[in-house]
């Protein structure tokens, strides 16, 4: 029994194989530091490398909390800058399996506006369909209008992080912050959120197509989940109470009030906080009923 361990462990070293129940995703960060990237016609907007490291955190959380046997490396985790040698520097030292990196696009061209997702060439097959998979999600489910896989040959020059970097590698451009609507909906949180799932779900089904070998279901997530937020319904009442009064001050959280259209006694109903995991909400939700709402319960909410 030993002696198999060994030789296995030898084996993978001497193949330079990795053990097959790891995979390690490097999600890169756009810019940093001195680098703002691209910027939005609003001084209120973030700039690209605000957005891009938004993105990054919201998609290397996902995997790290629905997918196990994956390890996530960061290039960057804050506002620092990065050569781009460096960055490909590490995802080619840590032997990851693959490399994503998060962009938001520019153009002189106002009215440009969507979604593209970049590999070096179509020749890597990985790569290519990673790339087709996040742009499909960014269409289907994230209601985004997908420019589609562009390669070096649509560019007409390489992308140095894709054509350095030995593993499956693509760069997400996910909008353009020259266009108004886009750059507005790459500020919201929510906007974030929905094209890092997107990703996401296009990165879990590369994995399990490249690597069938490898278990990293942890969590069964419910297809729609990851798009849709939760609330806590806190009470219902016969009479309009202020939002605002001591009767919900004690929760310390923004409540609002729905009016029921009805005939029934019970005219109007009371919600509490926004949580885009059920998880967060059911974690919310123990201490809202400590705080004497005993019927509260988690409910989908609706816009
Ligand atoms: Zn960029």
């Amino acid at each position: 029994m030993r002696r198999t361990i060994v030789f296995l462990l030898f084996g993978f070293l001497f193949l330079g194989l990795k053990a097959p129940e790891t995979i390690t995703v490097v999600i890169d960060a756009g810019h940093g530091g001195k680098d703002p990237g691209h910027l939005s016609h609003s001084k209120s907007h973030k700039s690209e490398k605000e957005i891009t490291l938004l993105i990054s955190n919201y998609l290397g959380g996902y995997i790290e909390k629905y997918l196990k046997n994956v390890t996530v490396v960061y290039t960057r985790e804050d506002d620092t800058f990065l050569s781009l040698d460096e960055r490909v520097e590490l995802a080619n030292s840590r032997n990851a399996d693959y490399f994503i990196s998060i962009h938001c696009n520019g153009n002189p061209e106002k009215t440009v506006h969507g979604t593209e997702s970049h590999v070096h060439d179509f020749t890597a097959k990985k790569s290519y369909n990673f790339a087709k998979d996040i742009e499909q999600q960014f269409a289907d489910r994230a209601g985004r209008n997908s420019r589609g896989v562009k390669n070096n040959d649509d560019r007409a020059h390489s992308i140095q992080v894709l054509k350095f970097t030995k593993m499956t590698s693509v760069l997400v451009e996910c909008g353009f912050l020259t266009n108004s609507n886009e750059a507005n909906y790459l500020n919201t949180k929510h906007g974030q959120e929905i094209l890092a799932s997107a990703i996401f779900r296009a990165f879990r089904g590369a994995v399990e197509r490249d690597f069938p070998e490898v278990n990293i279901k942890e969590i069964e997530v419910k297809e729609d989940d990851e798009e849709k937020e939760y609330t806590i319904q806190l009470m219902s009442s016969k009479t309009w109470i202020d939002t605002e009064s001591a009767e919900f001050k004690k929760l310390n959280m923004e409540v609002t009030r729905v009016e029921l259209n009805t005939t029934k006694a019970y005219k109007y109903i009371y919600y509490a906080g926004t949580f885009t995991t059920l998880t967060e909400a059911k974690e919310v939700l123990v201490k809202v009923k400590n705080k004497g709402y005993r019927d509260a319960m988690v409910v989908p909410k609706k816009d």
